[in-house]
């Protein structure tokens, strides 16, 4: 009897053992796991700005709507390798309005894209711009956010903080805008880059350049994913 008892008690302390050696590679599996999927169980909307009949900001012979569509692309897979369920506003050339809606065309467009984002319910929603001045001298990434809520400047800090130190080329800083309609209707933490001048020669030269492109969406993933993970929010 008394071995019997030795016998469940050695058992009981021998699963235990089991067991807790089983919880902990359970838990450093999990962190693992986390570590290299960050944004697992996130969605994120990136807007492409502008597209089909709307070229956007024109610089020489480049369109705005076709880099931002593929920098919107490349940051879709940077997120997506980060865990991220992404869902884009378009992902060819071509816009939200119907083709032969006249006058409000712009205007249609711009309320689809609004209604697709609030629709979703992202965790995050980022549009992607570059801009075209007079003034050939001004260059640099910029990140707008609406001062809606606290969490929109949080997010374009990150934003604009992984766009001046990867990119190195900018001292801009993240900027309240209160008239951009999408900032001013998404519902989620929402954040507006313009990647860079067209206007600018020399910014425009490496815009088109597909490494630079991918390097401006690494920016804008990294600042979205440092959004998340509870990062100290970085000063202006
Ligand atoms: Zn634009």
């Amino acid at each position: 009897m008394r071995r019997r008892w030795l016998f469940w008690g050695c058992m009981i302390v021998v699963l235990g053992f089991v067991s807790l050696a089983g919880i902990k590679w359970l838990v450093s599996w999990h962190t693992s796991q986390n570590w290299h999927t960050p944004l697992a169980g996130r969605i994120i909307v990136i807007d492409a700005g502008h597209g089909g009949p709307d070229g956007g900001a024109v610089g020489g012979s480049t369109e705005e709507k076709d880099i931002t569509l593929k920098i919107a692309q490349d940051v879709r897979h940077y997120l997506q390798e980060m865990g991220a369920v992404v869902v884009m506003t378009r992902d060819k050339d071509m816009d939200l309005a119907d083709d032969n809606y006249e006058g409000r065309h712009k205007r249609q467009d711009l309320v689809r894209r609004a209604d697709l984002i609030n629709k979703t319910h992202p965790d995050a929603f980022v549009s992607v711009h570059l801009n075209a001045i007079p003034m050939p001298s001004l260059h640099g990434a910029q990140t707008f956010y609406h001062p809606k809520f606290s969490e929109n400047r949080k997010l374009a800090l990150f934003i604009q903080d992984s766009l001046k130190r990867n990119l190195g080329n900018t001292n801009r800083y993240a900027k309240p805008i209160s008239h951009v309609y999408l900032l001013k209707k998404s519902e989620a933490p929402s954040a507006l880059v313009e990647v860079g001048f067209l206007s600018n020669a020399q910014e425009r030269a490496l815009l088109i350049q597909r490494n630079y492109q991918k390097q401006a969406a690494a920016s804008i993933s990294q600042g979205v994913m440092r959004y998340f993970t509870n990062e100290k929010v970085p000063s202006d």
